[in-house]
């Protein structure tokens, strides 16, 4: 049995040498709508629209199981975005942008 993978963090001379350890940065977010088929086990996906994910199971349905509705079948969702999924350096970076191009506008029209 394999134990919960731990956080490690580097500290000091490593960390301004190597950076952040990879353990520290979250698993990337799911993306994109996924069918998955009871049935047959098996995920399509992903698609990035839910009309897409849609569309893979009236596709699976009509070829797989001649257009019936098989058991146990489900189409997953990434959870929405929340504010705190957003790294604080892409934002701060996203600030820094948007206050020099407003300098620079505001300097241009006077
Ligand atoms: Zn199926």
């Amino acid at each position: 049995m394999t134990s919960p993978r731990k956080t490690q963090r580097r500290t000091g001379v490593a960390r301004i040498l190597l950076g952040p350890h990879p353990s520290e940065f979250a698993p990337p977010r799911p993306t994109g709508h996924r069918y998955r088929c009871g049935a047959c086990l098996t995920t399509y996906g992903p698609a990035t629209t839910l009309r897409g994910a849609h569309d893979l199971r009236a596709e699976h349905r009509r070829k797989k199981h001649g257009g019936g509705v098989p058991d146990g079948e489900e189409i997953m969702s990434p959870p929405p975005l929340r504010l705190r999924d957003i790294r604080t350096s892409d934002i701060v970076g996203s600030v820094v942008v948007f206050a020099v191009l407003a300098i620079l506008i505001y300097v241009r029209n006077f």
